[in-house]
């Protein structure tokens, strides 16, 4: 299902709504398309139209209130931020059956925040233990970080994001501050800073996360 991003009269990112909504909106003529799906197409028997991937709603004009940059850590935001895959072996594993293993141990202060928590597989969970490794002791495919928007925008639709990088029309309204996990790997790697790029890094439990 692709979303749209509707904007109030400001310009201000309000809500992440469906497409059809968004044509609704348009048809009515509450709202403005600003850009579009340049591959999909909504075809009726009097118009083909691009599917909107933003727009601007005319009738608009409050203001959110409740803004926010962090994306809130939940099971399956966890599980998109990792990839979907064990952080120590690499491996595939489920949304349900993940294991949330705490870098440092809860037994040894480690809070369920997001630069402490990454998704593991339930054998490297069980490796690891109730443990803190010694610094570079343990390959990880990046470090655990908080995904964070660059601007703040309205909690409501930094709620629907989950962990999803942004379609590209959205990006002059909203993106993270982070760079987003590489798509899943065959082989683990070892990864720097944000997920990032250099493949360089091995992690050191006494670092400061981001
Ligand atoms: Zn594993």
């Amino acid at each position: 299902m692709l979303d749209a991003l509707a904007l109030n009269l400001a310009g201000i990112p309000m809500d992440i709504i469906s497409w059809r909504k968004a044509v609704t909106l348009w048809a009515l003529g509450r709202a403005e398309i600003l850009a579009s799906y340049e591959d999909r197409f909504i075809h009726s028997p009097r118009l083909t139209l691009a599917m909107p991937s933003v727009v601007q709603c005319l009738d608009v004009r409050s203001m959110p209130r409740n803004f926010t940059h962090v994306l809130p850590l939940t099971r399956r935001n966890l599980y998109g931020r990792d990839g979907g895959l064990c952080v120590y072996c690499g491996q595939k594993i489920s949304l349900s059956s993940f294991t949330i293993d705490h870098v440092i141990p809860r037994s040894q202060g480690g809070k369920t925040s997001w630069d402490n928590v990454v998704t593991a597989c339930m054998h490297c969970n069980n490796r690891k233990g109730n443990r803190r490794p010694r610094p570079g002791e343990i390959d990880m495919l990046h470090e655990p970080f908080v995904p964070r928007l660059t601007h703040a925008a309205p909690r409501n639709l930094v709620e629907k994001l989950s962990f999803r990088a942004p379609p590209m029309a959205w990006s002059t309204y909203i993106y993270w501050s982070v760079a987003l996990p590489p798509k899943p790997h065959a082989n683990p790697v070892r990864a720097g800073h944000h997920g990032g790029h250099a493949p360089t890094h091995r992690l050191s439990y006494d670092s400061p996360v981001i």
